[in-house]
């Protein structure tokens, strides 16, 4: 069985349903409430690892009943956590407010997730060696990452950045030395300055990218599917038509889904359809982690 190395965030979403939001110095009472594992990395570790990949996922929690849990959800989903650590304080969290019409204001408060360091990365090179992939993403500090990427080219292991959310003091030449580069389109838009409205101005963005020495870059277009650009030529992969419920951790389940499958063989255009199915299929049921099949269920 192939490894995937995640190097990435935890959080737990702390999800109030309210009927209105309170104004400021009001206090009102909130007919629902329920917790979830989030993180873009936990999400996406998550993905991959119900799929079948063996996972090693490199993160912190702090000394918390989240933290606590988080290992107990990651053991249950059979991710390696010999490289999540507990660090002193508050794991992260996401306190996240959902009103009636669905619309949702988000909080992020990384905690332990500041922590991660270019040591912590270091201190799992052993495990990180065995790896067919490393996924990164941009909920840890910035250095954590360059040392992710600098460690995957040591050690001759294709890295993917997914950058989200977009961080406009994102390094270039540290992305250019990453196999694949997988923002959204939102993210694309930050990143470049340009719009990214219909699909020749996705792919003029994209095209910016590759000047920059990007390799290969895998834009996520939600319903729309992918749009992959490199040096060879541009395809667009047309999104699969389904009945959305929740598109929320659509593009968690991407990034796992397809660091899964080119981990097994290195097709990159299988491991992109792959994942654009695996992704659709999540978006047919609610939540984020809930909402990732198992091999089991998305053969089935
Ligand atoms: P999120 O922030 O909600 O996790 P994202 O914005 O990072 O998502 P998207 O580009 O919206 O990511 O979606 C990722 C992938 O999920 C798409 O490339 C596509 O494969 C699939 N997908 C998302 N929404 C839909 C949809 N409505 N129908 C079919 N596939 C979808």
């Amino acid at each position: 069985m192939a490894t995937v190395a995640v190097i990435g965030s935890i959080m737990t979403d702390l999800i109030t349903y309210l009927d209105r939001m309170p104004e400021r110095g009001e206090t009102i009472a909130a007919p629902s409430f329920a917790m979830g594992h989030g993180g873009k990395g936990a999400n996406q570790a998550t993905a991959a690892a119900r799929l079948g990949s063996e996972v090693v996922m490199v993160a912190k929690v702090g000394t918390d009943s989240f933290g606590e849990q988080t290992l107990a959800n990651f053991r249950a989903n059979g991710i390696d956590t010999t490289d999540v650590t507990v660090t002193e304080g508050p794991s992260g969290v996401a306190p996240i407010f959902v009103e009636p019409d669905g619309s949702n204001r988000v909080v992020i408060v990384p905690g332990a997730n500041e922590s991660l360091t270019p040591a912590d990365v270091e201190g799992a090179r052993e495990r990180i060696a065995g790896a067919a992939i490393i996924v990164l993403q941009l909920e840890i500090p910035l250095p954590t990452v360059y040392a992710a990427i600098e460690l995957g080219a040591e050690l001759g292991v294709p890295v993917l950045l997914n950058p989200a959310p977009a961080n406009a003091e994102l390094d270039f030449d540290q992305v250019a030395r990453c196999a694949f580069f997988a923002p959204n389109e939102s993210e694309l838009a930050l990143l470049t300055g340009m719009p990214v409205e219909t699909l020749e101005e996705i792919e003029a963005a994209a095209q910016t990218l590759l000047a920059k020495g990007v390799r290969e870059v895998l834009v996520t277009l939600g319903e729309r599917g992918v749009l992959r650009c490199t040096a060879d030529g541009v395809e667009h992969i047309a999104g699969i038509t389904v009945q959305a419920a929740d598109s929320t951790g659509a593009g968690d389940a991407f990034i796992g889904a397809f660091a899964h499958r080119y981990a097994a063989d290195g097709d990159i255009g299988g491991a992109i359809e792959f994942a654009n199915r695996y992704a659709a299929d999540s978006v047919t049921r609610r939540g984020t982690q809930s909402s990732f099949a198992t091999a089991e269920e998305f053969a089935g």
